[in-house]
Protein backbone atom coordinates (compact mmCIF):
# COMPACT_ATOMS: atom_id res chain seq x y z
CA UNK A 1 0.00 0.00 0.00
CA UNK A 2 0.87 3.77 -1.10
CA UNK A 3 2.30 5.82 2.00
CA UNK A 4 -0.83 8.20 0.68
CA UNK A 5 -3.32 5.30 0.54
CA UNK A 6 -2.24 4.36 3.78
CA UNK A 7 -3.24 7.73 5.25
CA UNK A 8 -6.66 7.86 3.32
CA UNK A 9 -7.47 4.66 5.08
CA UNK A 10 -6.76 5.68 8.22
CA UNK A 11 -9.38 8.27 7.73
CA UNK A 12 -11.70 6.34 5.87
CA UNK A 13 -13.30 10.16 4.92
CA UNK A 14 -12.70 9.35 1.01
CA UNK A 15 -16.42 7.97 0.92
CA UNK A 16 -18.99 10.62 -0.55
CA UNK A 17 -22.24 9.11 -0.58
CA UNK A 18 -24.78 7.28 1.38
CA UNK A 19 -25.20 8.16 5.25
CA UNK A 20 -21.90 9.18 6.25
CA UNK A 21 -21.35 8.06 9.93
CA UNK A 22 -17.41 6.54 9.10
CA UNK A 23 -15.00 9.88 9.92
CA UNK A 24 -16.66 11.13 12.74
CA UNK A 25 -17.73 14.83 11.00
CA UNK A 26 -21.09 16.41 12.61
CA UNK A 27 -24.23 15.49 10.81
CA UNK A 28 -25.18 18.86 9.37
CA UNK A 29 -23.41 22.11 7.87
CA UNK A 30 -23.37 25.91 10.08
CA UNK A 31 -26.13 26.94 10.29
CA UNK A 32 -28.09 29.76 7.86
CA UNK A 33 -26.61 32.96 10.09
CA UNK A 34 -22.99 31.65 10.14
CA UNK A 35 -23.05 30.64 6.45
CA UNK A 36 -24.83 34.11 5.63
CA UNK A 37 -21.37 35.72 8.33
CA UNK A 38 -18.80 33.60 6.04
CA UNK A 39 -20.42 34.62 2.59
CA UNK A 40 -20.11 38.39 3.61
CA UNK A 41 -16.64 37.85 5.02
CA UNK A 42 -15.27 36.41 1.50
CA UNK A 43 -12.79 39.23 0.06
CA UNK A 44 -12.32 38.23 -2.97
CA UNK A 45 -10.05 41.13 -4.02
CA UNK A 46 -6.65 39.32 -2.13
CA UNK A 47 -6.68 35.92 -3.95
CA UNK A 48 -3.42 36.75 -5.53
CA UNK A 49 -1.89 37.57 -1.97
CA UNK A 50 -0.38 35.45 0.50
CA UNK A 51 -2.24 35.55 3.98
CA UNK A 52 -1.24 36.19 6.83
CA UNK A 53 1.72 34.40 8.33
CA UNK A 54 1.67 35.07 11.93
CA UNK A 55 -1.97 34.20 12.26
CA UNK A 56 -2.68 36.40 15.10
CA UNK A 57 -6.14 37.20 15.12
CA UNK A 58 -6.88 33.66 14.54
CA UNK A 59 -4.75 32.56 17.40
CA UNK A 60 -5.99 35.19 19.82
CA UNK A 61 -9.59 33.87 18.64
CA UNK A 62 -8.43 30.12 19.61
CA UNK A 63 -6.21 31.23 22.52
CA UNK A 64 -9.62 32.87 24.10
CA UNK A 65 -11.77 30.39 23.64
CA UNK A 66 -9.36 27.36 25.48
CA UNK A 67 -8.02 30.10 28.17
CA UNK A 68 -4.34 29.87 26.92
CA UNK A 69 -2.41 32.98 25.97
CA UNK A 70 -2.10 33.48 22.15
CA UNK A 71 1.85 32.97 22.15
CA UNK A 72 0.99 29.60 23.51
CA UNK A 73 -1.26 28.48 20.08
CA UNK A 74 0.25 27.10 16.43
CA UNK A 75 -2.40 26.88 13.41
CA UNK A 76 -2.59 23.63 11.55
CA UNK A 77 -4.00 22.64 8.22
CA UNK A 78 -6.20 20.43 10.50
CA UNK A 79 -4.58 19.07 13.66
CA UNK A 80 -3.37 16.46 11.89
CA UNK A 81 -0.64 18.67 10.35
CA UNK A 82 0.25 19.22 14.25
CA UNK A 83 0.83 15.92 14.70
CA UNK A 84 3.09 15.33 11.79
CA UNK A 85 5.09 18.18 12.65
CA UNK A 86 5.60 17.21 16.07
CA UNK A 87 6.47 13.68 15.04
CA UNK A 88 8.91 14.93 12.71
CA UNK A 89 10.48 16.58 14.96
CA UNK A 90 10.92 13.85 17.44
CA UNK A 91 10.86 10.70 14.73
CA UNK A 92 14.35 9.37 12.93
CA UNK A 93 15.85 5.68 12.72
CA UNK A 94 16.38 4.62 16.18
CA UNK A 95 13.56 6.75 17.59
CA UNK A 96 10.29 4.89 18.85
CA UNK A 97 7.01 6.75 19.85
CA UNK A 98 4.94 4.91 22.32
CA UNK A 99 0.68 5.12 22.17
CA UNK A 100 -1.97 2.79 22.49
CA UNK A 101 -3.59 0.55 20.64
CA UNK A 102 -5.96 0.83 18.98
CA UNK A 103 -5.55 4.47 18.11
CA UNK A 104 -5.70 6.74 15.57
CA UNK A 105 -4.47 5.42 12.27
CA UNK A 106 -2.17 8.48 11.14
CA UNK A 107 0.31 7.63 13.93
CA UNK A 108 1.49 4.81 12.35
CA UNK A 109 1.77 6.94 9.26
CA UNK A 110 3.87 9.33 10.30
CA UNK A 111 5.83 7.86 12.76
CA UNK A 112 6.96 5.03 9.32
CA UNK A 113 7.45 8.46 7.35
CA UNK A 114 10.17 10.02 9.70
CA UNK A 115 11.87 6.20 9.49
CA UNK A 116 10.86 5.50 13.39
CA UNK A 117 9.09 2.58 15.20
CA UNK A 118 6.05 2.64 16.91
CA UNK A 119 5.41 0.54 20.09
CA UNK A 120 1.81 -0.02 21.10
CA UNK A 121 0.41 -0.93 24.80
CA UNK A 122 -2.86 -2.62 24.36
CA UNK A 123 -6.56 -1.09 25.69
CA UNK A 124 -9.76 -2.18 26.11
CA UNK A 125 -12.95 -0.84 24.95
CA UNK A 126 -14.69 0.22 28.32
CA UNK A 127 -11.76 -0.88 30.69
CA UNK A 128 -10.03 2.01 32.19
CA UNK A 129 -5.91 2.38 31.29
CA UNK A 130 -3.54 1.15 34.06
CA UNK A 131 -1.92 4.11 33.87
CA UNK A 132 1.37 2.77 36.30
CA UNK A 133 1.52 0.30 33.53
CA UNK A 134 1.69 2.74 30.53
CA UNK A 135 3.86 4.97 32.25
CA UNK A 136 6.61 1.46 32.65
CA UNK A 137 5.84 1.07 28.96
CA UNK A 138 6.36 4.40 28.06
CA UNK A 139 9.08 5.67 29.79
CA UNK A 140 11.81 5.12 27.36
CA UNK A 141 10.48 6.33 24.65
CA UNK A 142 11.68 9.11 22.36
CA UNK A 143 7.93 10.46 22.53
CA UNK A 144 4.60 9.41 23.89
CA UNK A 145 1.52 10.37 22.36
CA UNK A 146 -2.26 9.27 22.25
CA UNK A 147 -5.75 10.27 21.79
CA UNK A 148 -7.78 11.22 24.54
CA UNK A 149 -10.66 10.49 24.55
CA UNK A 150 -9.16 7.29 22.70
CA UNK A 151 -10.39 6.93 18.77
CA UNK A 152 -12.09 4.39 18.57
CA UNK A 153 -12.58 3.12 21.66
CA UNK A 154 -14.02 6.46 23.02
CA UNK A 155 -12.58 5.88 26.38
CA UNK A 156 -11.27 8.54 28.42
CA UNK A 157 -8.08 8.66 31.01
CA UNK A 158 -8.70 11.45 33.80
CA UNK A 159 -6.56 14.32 33.96
CA UNK A 160 -5.07 13.25 37.22
CA UNK A 161 -3.83 10.04 35.28
CA UNK A 162 -2.51 12.04 32.48
CA UNK A 163 -0.58 14.11 35.39
CA UNK A 164 1.11 10.83 36.82
CA UNK A 165 2.29 10.13 33.22
CA UNK A 166 3.65 13.68 32.91
CA UNK A 167 5.24 13.46 36.78
CA UNK A 168 7.32 10.40 35.07
CA UNK A 169 8.01 11.17 32.09
CA UNK A 170 9.96 14.91 32.01
CA UNK A 171 12.49 14.69 29.09
CA UNK A 172 10.76 13.33 25.95
CA UNK A 173 7.05 15.32 24.53
CA UNK A 174 4.13 13.81 25.85
CA UNK A 175 1.30 14.80 23.21
CA UNK A 176 -2.59 14.71 24.19
CA UNK A 177 -4.49 14.60 20.76
CA UNK A 178 -7.57 16.08 22.38
CA UNK A 179 -9.53 16.23 18.87
CA UNK A 180 -12.67 15.03 20.45
CA UNK A 181 -12.02 16.84 23.69
CA UNK A 182 -15.66 18.75 23.97
CA UNK A 183 -17.46 16.01 23.84
CA UNK A 184 -16.27 14.66 27.48
CA UNK A 185 -15.41 17.92 28.86
CA UNK A 186 -11.61 16.77 30.38
CA UNK A 187 -8.62 18.81 28.64
CA UNK A 188 -5.04 19.01 30.12
CA UNK A 189 -4.60 22.15 28.76
CA UNK A 190 -4.91 23.59 32.10
CA UNK A 191 -1.75 21.83 32.91
CA UNK A 192 0.38 23.33 29.73
CA UNK A 193 1.99 26.22 32.38
CA UNK A 194 3.36 23.15 34.49
CA UNK A 195 4.81 20.58 31.79
CA UNK A 196 6.78 21.98 29.27
CA UNK A 197 7.09 18.67 27.51
CA UNK A 198 3.35 18.77 27.02
CA UNK A 199 1.66 19.40 24.03
CA UNK A 200 -1.98 19.20 23.23
CA UNK A 201 -3.57 18.74 19.66
CA UNK A 202 -7.12 20.20 19.44
CA UNK A 203 -9.33 20.41 16.01
CA UNK A 204 -12.10 22.42 14.35
CA UNK A 205 -13.17 19.32 12.60
CA UNK A 206 -14.84 17.42 15.66
CA UNK A 207 -16.79 19.88 17.43
CA UNK A 208 -17.04 22.63 15.48
CA UNK A 209 -18.39 20.57 12.20
CA UNK A 210 -15.75 22.05 10.21
CA UNK A 211 -13.79 19.61 8.87
CA UNK A 212 -14.39 20.87 5.98
CA UNK A 213 -12.02 23.87 6.10
CA UNK A 214 -9.55 22.47 7.42
CA UNK A 215 -8.29 23.79 10.96
CA UNK A 216 -6.56 22.19 14.02
CA UNK A 217 -4.56 23.97 16.82
CA UNK A 218 -1.33 22.75 18.76
CA UNK A 219 -0.97 24.53 22.41
CA UNK A 220 1.75 24.34 24.28
CA UNK A 221 4.26 26.66 26.41
CA UNK A 222 5.38 29.65 24.28
CA UNK A 223 8.90 28.66 24.05
CA UNK A 224 7.72 25.45 22.67
CA UNK A 225 5.52 27.00 20.08
CA UNK A 226 8.37 29.84 19.20
CA UNK A 227 10.59 27.15 18.28
CA UNK A 228 8.02 24.79 16.14
CA UNK A 229 6.69 27.77 14.46
CA UNK A 230 10.16 28.25 12.70
CA UNK A 231 9.78 24.57 11.43
CA UNK A 232 6.29 24.61 10.56
CA UNK A 233 5.57 25.00 6.57
CA UNK A 234 4.44 28.45 6.12
CA UNK A 235 1.49 29.66 4.88
CA UNK A 236 -0.32 26.55 5.83
CA UNK A 237 -3.53 27.94 6.76
CA UNK A 238 -5.51 29.64 3.96
CA UNK A 239 -6.81 33.15 4.17
CA UNK A 240 -10.05 31.95 3.40
CA UNK A 241 -9.61 29.11 6.49
CA UNK A 242 -8.37 31.70 8.79
CA UNK A 243 -11.45 34.29 8.41
CA UNK A 244 -13.63 31.36 8.83
CA UNK A 245 -12.19 29.75 11.62
CA UNK A 246 -12.68 33.54 13.18
CA UNK A 247 -16.05 33.38 12.49
CA UNK A 248 -16.62 30.04 14.08
CA UNK A 249 -14.89 30.72 17.09
CA UNK A 250 -17.29 33.82 17.45
CA UNK A 251 -19.91 31.33 17.81
CA UNK A 252 -18.05 28.98 20.10
CA UNK A 253 -21.42 28.76 21.99
CA UNK A 254 -23.38 27.45 19.53
CA UNK A 255 -20.80 25.04 18.83
CA UNK A 256 -20.98 23.92 22.47
CA UNK A 257 -24.82 23.85 22.07
CA UNK A 258 -24.31 20.81 19.39
CA UNK A 259 -21.87 18.95 21.31
CA UNK A 260 -24.82 19.00 23.72
CA UNK A 261 -27.32 17.75 21.22
CA UNK A 262 -24.71 15.37 20.14
CA UNK A 263 -24.12 13.74 23.82
CA UNK A 264 -27.76 13.72 24.33
CA UNK A 265 -28.02 11.34 21.44
CA UNK A 266 -24.99 9.77 22.65
CA UNK A 267 -26.85 8.64 25.65
CA UNK A 268 -29.56 7.02 23.26
CA UNK A 269 -27.33 4.57 22.06
CA UNK A 270 -26.03 4.03 26.00
CA UNK A 271 -29.25 2.95 26.96
CA UNK A 272 -29.78 0.39 24.21
CA UNK A 273 -26.45 -0.95 25.47
CA UNK A 274 -27.49 -3.50 28.28
CA UNK A 275 -30.28 -5.00 26.55
CA UNK A 276 -28.62 -6.13 23.68
CA UNK A 277 -27.16 -10.08 23.61
CA UNK A 278 -25.13 -10.04 20.48
CA UNK A 279 -22.97 -7.05 20.46
CA UNK A 280 -21.45 -4.69 23.03
CA UNK A 281 -22.02 -1.53 22.45
CA UNK A 282 -19.35 0.52 24.51
CA UNK A 283 -19.87 3.62 26.47
CA UNK A 284 -18.35 6.62 24.55
CA UNK A 285 -16.91 9.80 25.72
CA UNK A 286 -16.83 11.20 21.80
CA UNK A 287 -19.32 11.76 19.58
CA UNK A 288 -18.95 7.64 17.78
CA UNK A 289 -19.81 4.68 19.76
CA UNK A 290 -17.67 1.19 18.89
CA UNK A 291 -19.70 -1.94 18.80
CA UNK A 292 -18.39 -5.33 18.74
CA UNK A 293 -19.47 -8.60 18.32
CA UNK A 294 -19.53 -11.82 16.45
CA UNK A 295 -22.55 -11.41 14.81
CA UNK A 296 -20.36 -8.16 13.25
CA UNK A 297 -20.74 -9.24 9.93
CA UNK A 298 -24.50 -9.33 9.48
CA UNK A 299 -24.54 -6.24 11.37
CA UNK A 300 -22.34 -4.38 8.38
CA UNK A 301 -24.47 -5.63 5.71
CA UNK A 302 -27.38 -4.45 7.58
CA UNK A 303 -26.17 -1.48 7.79
CA UNK A 304 -24.86 -1.57 3.57
CA UNK A 305 -28.57 -2.54 2.60
CA UNK A 306 -29.85 1.15 3.87
CA UNK A 307 -26.47 2.21 2.58
CA UNK A 308 -24.84 3.61 5.88
CA UNK A 309 -21.25 3.97 6.09
CA UNK A 310 -19.55 2.77 9.24
CA UNK A 311 -16.02 2.51 10.30
CA UNK A 312 -14.54 -0.96 9.56
CA UNK A 313 -11.16 -1.93 10.89
CA UNK A 314 -9.93 -5.48 8.62
CA UNK A 315 -9.28 -8.11 11.11
CA UNK A 316 -11.10 -6.86 14.34
CA UNK A 317 -14.56 -7.75 15.59
CA UNK A 318 -16.02 -4.04 15.92
CA UNK A 319 -16.99 -1.08 14.19
CA UNK A 320 -16.93 2.78 15.07
CA UNK A 321 -20.45 4.49 14.00
CA UNK A 322 -20.20 8.42 14.22
CA UNK A 323 -23.45 9.87 16.53
CA UNK A 324 -25.14 11.48 13.27
CA UNK A 325 -28.46 13.07 12.98
CA UNK A 326 -31.73 11.97 15.42
CA UNK A 327 -33.50 10.56 12.38
CA UNK A 328 -29.86 9.02 11.36
CA UNK A 329 -29.44 7.54 14.76
CA UNK A 330 -33.23 6.30 14.66
CA UNK A 331 -31.95 4.52 11.76
CA UNK A 332 -28.61 3.38 12.97
CA UNK A 333 -30.07 1.79 17.03
CA UNK A 334 -33.52 0.24 14.98
CA UNK A 335 -30.57 -1.44 13.04
CA UNK A 336 -28.78 -2.66 16.08
CA UNK A 337 -31.95 -3.77 17.92
CA UNK A 338 -32.72 -5.90 15.06
CA UNK A 339 -29.51 -7.67 13.79
CA UNK A 340 -29.08 -8.53 17.69
CA UNK A 341 -32.21 -10.12 18.02
CA UNK A 342 -32.44 -12.11 14.68
CA UNK A 343 -30.60 -15.40 15.43
CA UNK A 344 -26.98 -15.56 14.69
N1 LIG B 1 -6.84 12.95 15.97
C1 LIG B 1 -7.80 12.03 15.99
C2 LIG B 1 -7.87 11.12 17.17
C3 LIG B 1 -8.70 11.92 14.93
O1 LIG B 1 -9.64 10.99 14.97
C4 LIG B 1 -8.58 12.82 13.85
C5 LIG B 1 -9.48 12.77 12.63
N2 LIG B 1 -10.30 11.75 12.49
C6 LIG B 1 -7.56 13.76 13.87
C7 LIG B 1 -6.71 13.80 14.96
C8 LIG B 1 -7.30 14.71 12.75
O2 LIG B 1 -8.30 15.64 12.63
P1 LIG B 1 -8.13 16.96 11.74
O3 LIG B 1 -6.90 16.82 10.91
O4 LIG B 1 -9.37 17.00 10.91
O5 LIG B 1 -8.03 18.08 12.71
Amino acid sequence: MSARNKAVSAYEAHVQEGVLLNANESPTNFDEQILTEIKASLDTTLFHRYPDDSYRSLKEAYAQVVGVEPDMVLCGNGSDQMLGLLIGCAMAEGKTLATLAPDFGMYDYYVSMYGGTIKKYPIAAGKPLDMDAFVAFAKDADMVLFSNPNNPTGNLVSGADIEKLLQTIRHVPVVIDEAYMEFADESVVGLLDQYPNLFVTRTLSKAYGAAGIRLGFLLSRAENIQKLGALNVPYNVSRTTQTIGEILLRHAATFAGRVEQICRQRERFAELAPSLRRFTLYPSHANFVLVEGEGLDDLLAAFKARNIVVREYAGKPYCRITIGSVAENDQVLEIIRKVDESDA
